[in-house]
């Protein structure tokens, strides 16, 4: 579904990427790992071009995503769970979920709404609908920020450092709805620390360092003690 060939990224004489080979199977959960500054963040927003590669070349389900023109099927098809969780704040729970398909989709907004309580439902807060962003904990809101990613109904997700800016007892929350996404056959990129999840939860582990895949296999394989 997403293949990258001797993708390269440059900022200015730092090589952020070098020759990056990647391939992503449908349904498949990829943790990304490795020291910090070793390129995990810059690859997965190669991926749906909130950074340009420099060379190479990455294809998503078909089409090339460096090729320019079609940035917003890109969007549409590759969904981002950032770390600061980035809702809307002036906006309700269930409108942040369900501006997207609205505005981007032109899906009517009863239809929408409809999607995104059952969105909301599955990332367990049918109850917070009619909040806002400022009265959930970091763990809810980065809840929201998943229902938000999944109402455009992408093909692969990719997280990045889903779980770094939230308090510990948040953490397993976030973690188990990734779980049970993955149970039901959601792709997944995961720039992740988490080692617990990359051993359960991962189909493949991705070893970055200095802007280079150094390794990369099942958690079993890679783990000593899985
Ligand atoms: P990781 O996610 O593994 O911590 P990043 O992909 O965020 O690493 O960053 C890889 C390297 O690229 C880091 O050394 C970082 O400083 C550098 N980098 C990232 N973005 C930019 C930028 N816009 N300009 C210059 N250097 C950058
Ligand atoms: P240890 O810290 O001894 O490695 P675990 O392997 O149980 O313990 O947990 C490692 C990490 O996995 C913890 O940081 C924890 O937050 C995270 N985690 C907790 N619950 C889950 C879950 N349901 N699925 C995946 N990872 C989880």
């Amino acid at each position: 579904m997403i293949t990258m060939r001797k993708v390269e990224k440059h900022y200015q004489n730092f090589h952020a990427l070098r020759d990056v080979n990647l391939d992503v199977r449908r349904g498949e959960v990829i943790a990304i790992i490795g020291p910090s500054g070793s390129g995990k963040s810059t690859l997965i927003r190669c991926i749906n071009r909130l950074e340009t590669i420099s060379s190479g070349e990455i294809v998503v389900d078909g089409a090339r995503v460096e090729a320019g023109k079609n940035l917003a099927r890109v969007r549409a098809e590759v969904g981002m769970v950032f770390q600061q969780f980035n809702l809307f704040p002036h906006m309700s729970v269930l409108r942040n979920v369900a501006i997207a398909p609205i505005r981007v989709r032109g899906i009517a907004k009863a239809e929408a709404e409809q999607r995104a309580r059952q969105l909301l439902e599955r990332v367990g807060l049918a109850a917070h609908v009619d909040k806002y962003p400022d009265q959930l904990s970091g763990g809810q809101q980065q809840r929201v920020a998943i229902a938000r990613a999944l109402a455009m109904e992408p093909l692969v997700l990719l997280f990045d450092e889903p779980t770094s800016a939230l308090d510990p007892e948040m953490v397993g929350e976030v973690l188990d709805v990734m779980q049970s996404l993955a149970a039901t056959g959601v792709t997944m990129l995961v720039v992740t620390h988490e080692m617990g999840f990359a051993r359960r939860v991962a189909d493949r582990v991705v070893f970055m360092e200095a802007g280079q895949i150094i390794e990369q296999g099942a958690p079993n394989d890679l783990f000593d003690h899985p």
